[in-house]
């Protein structure tokens, strides 16, 4: 047998296993020492009251012949492809069709598994420092991928590959595939409606396809901020879009979310247009193919959120988060720190003082003050001299790792 060599390209280091594994070291080493994780980024408080009344409910209907539910529509439910039509999109003045919902279970498969659609020599663009997955999966694939930047000088504003397709000489050429996430994971910053407006439009005239990863979107404070791309007019043209309810419900355990595939989506294929063939209609048969549906379970779970008690009560705990991100936010800059993020999101990106490494503040935080935090050169080159951290921790862990923090500087 032969196997897909581009495995082997992968880097071998798992972020979060090399974090593990030296906080591991610490504890055998410090048996006694309280070790706080502001690292990675699960959640901690437990699902909503609405949810677990829709569960036991969906429970109590798999017992009972009249109710019991086999295998499910591989798209999706049709009430939970409404709920989110209604709430997510409708709410938004956002013309978008149940019919172009499709229920995952869970961002990280949807957002990894959509470049299958793609041909193997298109280039894909992605921020830097970035959600791995983007990279790994189309590494897997073999294609070209090029970097954008995220820097403090630019304010965490990537700017437009340069090329396009009227370039002879540019980066990219015809073919591209740009990965976006706002609010982004993980510098916690956001995209203003202006810049992703600049996106929409190099993206309609570069006949580019945008991944625009909306898995933090709950998490925005600012009106101005937009929810989703398909706020920006033409997106529906051009991009594609995935959510996660993990974070904004506590459905990490659980597993769901949703992508949504426009009809309109305008991909320029001679094979497409021939065959009379949509990106939505692609998509329909890869999960039709290869996923067997989000479980019935989760799909009421979700539902859930929908309703007013469910939205009421995700909305307390969303908050209680933003709370900790505050909470971080002002302590780390009285402290002197350089922090990004943390307002539209649940992450915090902070400078590394003195010009340390990613790496070794890490080490001086684990080692000094207990505290975990997440490196961000393990993010991308651009992540180098900051480290990230995240607002899922309890309040009481979240204040005690701030004070520990200002106790050892
Ligand atoms: N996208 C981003 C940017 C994330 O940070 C995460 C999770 O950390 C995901 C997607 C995946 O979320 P899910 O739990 O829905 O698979």
């Amino acid at each position: 047998m032969k196997i897909n060599n581009h495995y082997t390209e992968l880097s071998s280091n798992y972020l979060f296993a090399d974090i593990a594994k030296k906080v591991q070291a610490f504890k055998a080493e410090n048996p006694k020492a309280e070790v706080i994780s502001l690292g990675i980024g699960d959640v901690t408080q437990p699902l909503c009251p609405a949810v677990i009344e829709a569960l036991h409910k969906a429970a109590d209907e798999m017992g009972q012949s009249a109710t019991f539910r086999g295998y499910g529509p591989e798209q999706g439910y049709d009430f939970l492809r409404n709920a989110i039509v209604d709430n997510d999109f409708k709410a938004r003045c956002i013309n978008i069709g149940a019919d172009e919902i499709f229920v995952s279970d869970g961002a990280k498969s949807d957002t990894g598994n959509f470049q299958e659609l793609l041909a193997a020599d298109c280039v894909v663009a992605v921020t830097d420092p970035v959600y791995p997955v983007y990279v790994d999966s189309n590494i897997m694939a073999g294609r070209r991928i090029v970097k954008l930047p995220c820097t403090a000088e630019n304010n965490f504003v990537p700017a437009l590959p340069q090329g396009g397709k009227n370039s002879s000489s540019g980066e990219v050429g015809r073919g591209l595939v740009i990965y976006l996430c706002y609010p982004n994971n993980p510098t916690g910053t956001v995209l203003p409606r202006a810049e992703l407006k600049k996106w929409v439009d190099y993206a309609l005239a570069n006949d580019a396809l945008i991944f625009y990863d909306a898995a933090y979107e709950a998490f925005i404070q600012h009106k101005d901020i937009p929810h989703s791309i398909y706020e920006i007019e033409g997106a529906r043209r051009c991009a594609v879009e995935f959510h996660s309810f993990s974070k904004t419900a506590g459905f990490t355990g659980i597993r769901c979310g949703y992508t949504v595939v426009p009809k309109d989506l305008r991909v320029k294929s001679e094979e497409l247009r021939v065959k009379n063939l949509t990106l939505n209609q692609l998509w329909n048969r890869r999960q039709c193919t290869k996923f067997n549906g989000t479980s019935y379970l989760s799909q009421r779970a979700a539902e859930a959120i929908y309703t007013p008690d469910g939205k009421q009560q995700i909305k307390a705990t969303i908050a209680y988060y933003m709370d900790n991100a505050r909470m971080m936010r002002e302590a780390l800059t009285g402290m002197g720190f350089k922090v990004y993020g943390g307002i539209d999101a649940p992450y915090l990106w902070v400078g590394t003082p003195r010009g340390m490494s990613s790496w070794d503040f890490f080490d001086w935080m684990l080692h000094s003050a207990h505290v975990v935090c997440t490196p961000g050169s393990g993010f991308g080159l651009s992540g180098e001299g900051f480290v990230r951290l995240t607002a899922f921790g309890t309040h009481e862990n979240t204040e005690k790792a701030l004070h520990r923090i200002a106790n050892r500087l």
